[in-house]
């Protein structure tokens, strides 16, 4: 997402606005300036000039930055689960690969990966692309991998009244990889699993098998 072309400020402290998607989450309430006055100060802390050229632009661009990575912070998540289509299937639906990228809330550090979706539905099915959305727009908050893995299980469960669901999120931790014990190409796995995928142990190694499935 970039800096939208049609900005409609409203207010002097809120003056971001991305494209005029619906299904894009917007925060309204971050404060771009006290971001911006924060970033100095983190520059001067550092030793750095932040009135040298190549930083003049930094502070605002952060700000951009950091209200587009936590544009999901106030909005409901839920809502791209509204509508819903009555079908008598009542198979597995798997949404595998959906990448993401959040920011890890200890350090403020981006951590991406892969969700993977799947419940079994009762008589309700939501169009594919909208389990996407909630992942997107759960990711765009200060989050542990944990949190989000559990959130989007039980928003599913819940909106869609599933009989199963199971999330299984993969992904690389900036504050692995980067900083602390350094260990580039390490990866975090975590699951949550609802329902008959929780209960039942055959439906949960089928699951898992179309997870884990090559190819
Ligand atoms: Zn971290």
């Amino acid at each position: 997402m970039h800096e939208s072309a049609t900005e409609t400020p409203s207010n002097g402290s809120s003056d971001h606005r991305f494209f005029a998607d619906p299904n894009e989450p917007r925060n309204d309430s971050v404060d771009l300036k006290a971001i911006e006055a924060a970033v100095r100060v983190i520059l001067g802390a550092v030793g750095e000039d932040p009135d040298r050229e190549g930083l003049l632009e930094t502070p605002a661009r952060v700000a951009r930055m950091y209200a587009e990575m936590f544009a999901g912070l106030k909005s409901d998540p839920g809502r791209h689960l509204a509508k819903v289509f009555t079908e008598n299937y009542d198979e597995i639906v798997l949404v595998r690969d959906i990448s993401f990228c959040s920011m890890c809330e200890h350090h403020l550090l981006p951590f991406t990966g892969k969700a993977h979706i799947a419940y079994l539905p009762s008589g309700k099915v939501v169009g594919l692309s909208k389990l996407a959305r909630v992942v997107e727009e759960v990711a765009r908050r200060p989050q542990v991998q944990e949190r989000l893995t559990q959130t989007v299980a039980d928003l599913i469960e819940d909106r869609l009244s599933a009989r199963g669901v199971a999330v299984v999120v993969e992904s690389t931790h900036s504050c692995m990889t980067m900083r602390g014990v350094r260990k580039p190409g390490s990866l975090c796995l975590t699951s949550a699993m609802r329902g008959a995928f929780r209960d039942d142990p055959m439906s949960r190694a089928e699951v898992l098998g179309l997870i884990n499935r090559v190819g």
